[in-house]
């Protein structure tokens, strides 16, 4: 899955159901200092973060939609339920570290 193809597919789920993505694309160094790691899909602008609006409520937004596993099943992406988001990559996503590539 491409970048692009990624991007579109996320769009649509988020679009779709309410939802704002809070982070995407990071450095190695930036995703290590939040607790990820070399090689993340969220260093090969492959991973994104995603909040709810919450119904009738001005501000808040809720962490998880479990509704939202069939449609990203669908466009291919999987979607992990964290404790303060949705996290989304693709389908067959494979950890690999950069190794000195700046890009995939
Ligand atoms: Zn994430």
């Amino acid at each position: 899955m491409s970048i692009g193809e990624f991007a579109e597919a996320l769009a649509i789920v988020c679009q779709k159901h309410g939802g704002s993505v809070t982070s995407w694309g990071r450095t190695v160094k930036h995703s290590v200092s939040v607790g990820g790691f070399d090689g993340d899909p969220h260093t090969w602008f492959l991973g994104a973060d995603v909040v709810y609006d919450r119904p009738g409520a001005a501000v808040a937004t809720d962490p998880n939609k479990p509704e939202v596993e069939a449609d990203a099943a669908t466009l291919g992406l999987r979607v992990l339920h964290e404790t303060t988001h949705d996290h989304f990559q693709p389908a067959d996503w494979i950890n690999r570290a950069h190794d000195g590539v700046a890009h995939a």
